[in-house]
C-alpha cells in the first residue's frame, strides 16, 4: 500500500471513529481525537473504548471493570452510557466487576463466581436481600453501610484467593468458609437451584433451610464464628 493509499485510509477511519464518538455522546470528538495524541486521561479513553466496542453492532457487550480508576462523575456518566446503548442499540451487556455499588444499580441479574465458578445465580433483589452462599455473604459483609452503626466492624473474608493450577479439594470456597464441614473437603457442589425458588441457583452443600437461617442471624449482626459453631456443632442441620 502507498503512503497516498494509508493516508487516505488513516482520514477515512478517523471520521468513522469520530461519528462513533459522537454518536456515544462525545460532542466534540474532533477535538477528543485531536487531544488523544497527547493525553490518556481515563475520562477521555473510556467512552473512546465503548465507541470502538460497539462499532461492529454487537448483540452482546462485555464491560470488564469499566468504571475502575474513574472518579464518581465519571463512572455516573459511564453506567448512564452503557444503559442508554443498551437499550437504543438492543444489546444485551455482562458487566464484570467487584463493585458491589454499580451492580447494585444497574443489573437485572446476578452471577456470583468464585474461582473461576459461579457459586451464586438469581435477579439483582434477591441477590442483595437473600443470599444463598457463604461468599455472596462474605462479600456482602464487607462493605461499609449506612443503615449500620458506625461503630460496627467491617467482616472482611479471611484467607486468600485459592490457585486456579491447584484449586482445592471438594468446594473451591471451603479453605475460606466459616462453616465447613469434612464431607465439603471432598464434594464439589454443583450450581443447584433453590427447593423454593427454580430461578435461583447456589453450589453449596449446606442444606437451602439453613443457608436461609445463617443469613438471617448474619444480617441481624450476630457474628460468623457463632452462627459456625451452630453449623459445626450440628445445631443447624
Ligand atoms: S459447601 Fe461448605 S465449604 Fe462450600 S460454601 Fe457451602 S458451607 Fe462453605
Amino acid at each position: 500500500m502507498s503512503a497516498h493509499e494509508i493516508a487516505v485510509h488513516v482520514l477515512i477511519w478517523t471520521a468513522v471513529a469520530t461519528e462513533l464518538v459522537c454518536c456515544i455522546g462525545i460532542v466534540a470528538a474532533r477535538d477528543t481525537f485531536a487531544r488523544l495524541h497527547y493525553s490518556a486521561a481515563a475520562s477521555t479513553l473510556g467512552p473512546v473504548v465503548i465507541a470502538v466496542a460497539i462499532a461492529c453492532g454487537p448483540k452482546l457487550l462485555f464491560a470488564d471493570e469499566p468504571t475502575t480508576a474513574l472518579d464518581v462523575t465519571v463512572q455516573a456518566q459511564i453506567l448512564d452510557l452503557i444503559a442508554r446503548l443498551q437499550s437504543e442499540l438492543d444489546m444485551a451487556v455482562i458487566l464484570i466487576t467487584h463493585d458491589l455499588g454499580v451492580v447494585a444499580e444497574v443489573t437485572d441479574n446476578i452471577a456470583v463466581m468464585y474461582a473461576g465458578r459461579i457459586v451464586e445465580y438469581a435477579d439483582k433483589r434477591d441477590i442483595f436481600r437473600a443470599p444463598e452462599h457463604p461468599y455472596t455473604w462474605g462479600l456482602l459483609q464487607s462493605i461499609p453501610r449506612l443503615d449500620r452503626s458506625r461503630d460496627e466492624p467491617l467482616v472482611p473474608i479471611p484467607g486468600r484467593p485459592p490457585s486456579l493450577i491447584h484449586p482445592p479439594s471438594g468446594c473451591n470456597f471451603h479453605p475460606r468458609c466459616p462453616y465447613v464441614r469434612p464431607r465439603h473437603r471432598e464434594v464439589d457442589p454443583m450450581l443447584e437451584p433453590l427447593p423454593d425458588d427454580p430461578g435461583h441457583t447456589a453450589a453449596c452443600l449446606l442444606p437451602s433451610e439453613t443457608r436461609k437461617r445463617l443469613w438471617q442471624e448474619l444480617s441481624s449482626g450476630k457474628p460468623p464464628e457463632e452462627s459456625r459453631e451452630e453449623v459445626v456443632g450440628g445445631g443447624l442441620t
